[in-house]
């Protein structure tokens, strides 16, 4: 008999937790680092300390729970996400993550299961970004990225400090916040996307996160009369933008399906409806999973903005505003989640996150990778934020079977 989660436990979790901080809308606010954030910290400590695990606090607030193994000299298999919420969040949101990691471990205790390696459920702090920017700092800093002083001192609106806010609410732990072995991380979570619910599939093997670069692309031209000058005789910035534009969505399709070229915010100036505009900005945001070919897009975006240029007898520039590169998640993990899904008998397929994760920065320093369910309308980030009980205990059935074919 193979081991089952109990999908009813874990639904019964779910609704509990969205209790702390639950809005009239049905959805949850529980701010990193808030009063609410505390109490669903504590409910999930005293969750996973009824079931015998050990807590591990770090300097920024990360949130590690322990199930031995047989052998604890070896490193861990990690799950985990977060628990804090935007302010009009939803119920699933990385909390799907930490307790979907907590039924894995209650079905193993309830079948008393030790594993070769222990597992742990980890809780990084401050991964939306709503109250404290950036975004995904607890991981950030753990991983390398950030250093201690620079997570202690990110601010909220009031000017309370994390440091300050961990210490209040008791979760300013001494454990170093940096890197320790380990053996493999899964983040469980919903697909925050349309693609899985569009496509009719239960899971998504996840097989890393899409790159992305942002650009100002400004276009320097000539403002004379609409009426008396000859179309061969201006430096239309609007010309040369509309041609760029063409080029560059016929650029996004032949890298399609996973190319993305948008170009969300267009301004001219002086911004005259007879008057050629002597200005043009234009925001372009290019993304794709793969990063060899994100930097060729990037190169093309560079040498079409140059020749259309020149062809338009306009000046521009590029200015560089962003630069995230995309993240290939570790083959063994993949693996083990795509044969776990295997053994179950379910649809799936294989995609990459549009959206950003802990598991960006986890990847940084040990071999990860993400599990997705469909979620309503891909609709996250929203009090409306919906999955169907089914995909959630789909998820974490996943979850266990990957968990255990790396942890023993
Ligand atoms: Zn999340």
């Amino acid at each position: 008999m193979t081991l089952q989660i109990n999908s009813e436990r874990l639904w019964s979790s779910l609704m509990t937790m969205a209790e702390i901080g639950a809005t009239d809308k049905g959805g949850c606010n529980r701010q990193a680092l808030t009063d609410l954030d505390k109490a669903g910290r504590d409910l999930f400590v005293d969750w996973c300390e009824e079931i015998g695990c050990e807590r591990r606090v770090d300097q920024m607030g990360n949130l590690f729970l322990r199930k031995a193994g047989t052998d604890n000299s070896l490193p861990p298999v990690l799950m985990g996400s977060h628990l804090d919420t935007q302010p009009t969040g939803g119920k699933f949101d990385g909390v799907y993550g930490v307790l979907g990691g907590l039924e894995v471990l209650r079905t193993l205790h309830d079948a008393e299961i030790t594993t070769l390696h222990p597992i742990e459920v980890a809780v990084w702090t401050n991964e939306e970004g709503a109250r404290f920017s950036p975004a995904m700092v607890g991981s950030g800093v753990w991983c390398g990225d950030f250093s201690l002083d620079y997570g202690w001192q990110r601010a909220d609106k009031q000017g309370a400090t994390i440091q300050q806010e961990l210490e209040r609410i008791g979760y300013l732990g001494d454990a170093p916040c940096a890197p320790f072995p380990i053996k493999a991380a899964f983040e469980l979570h919903i697909e925050q996307g349309p693609i899985l619910e569009a496509v009719g599939k239960q899971i998504g093997v996840v097989q890393g996160v899409q790159g992305m670069r942002w650009y100002d692309l400004v276009i320097h031209g000539q403002p004379v009369h609409a009426g008396p000058t000859p179309m061969e005789q201006r430096q239309d910035p609007v010309k040369a933008a509309a041609q760029i534009i063409t080029q560059l969505y016929a650029l996004a399709d032949e890298f399609s399906p996973q190319a993305r070229a948008t170009f969300g915010d267009i301004n001219v100036s002086p911004g005259s409806r007879n008057t050629v505009p002597e200005t043009l900005t234009l925001t372009v945001d290019l993304r794709h999973p793969n990063q060899d070919i994100l930097l060729k897009m990037d190169q093309k975006f560079r040498e079409i903005s140059k020749q259309v240029c020149q062809d338009s007898k306009v000046n521009y520039e590029i200015l560089d505003e962003w630069d995230s590169p995309a993240v290939a998640f570790d083959k063994t993990c993949i693996n083990a989640v795509r044969s776990s899904v295997e053994d179950m008998g379910l649809a799936y397929e294989e995609m990459f996150s549009g959206a950003g994760h802990d598991s960006v920065y986890i990847s940084k320093v040990a071999p990860t990778s993400m599990i997705f369910i469909p979620c309503e309308k891909g609709i996250s980030h929203n009090e409306a934020e919906n999955a169907k009980p089914e995909d959630i205990a789909a998820g974490c059935q996943v979850l266990l079977g990957a968990v255990v074919k790396l942890a023993m």
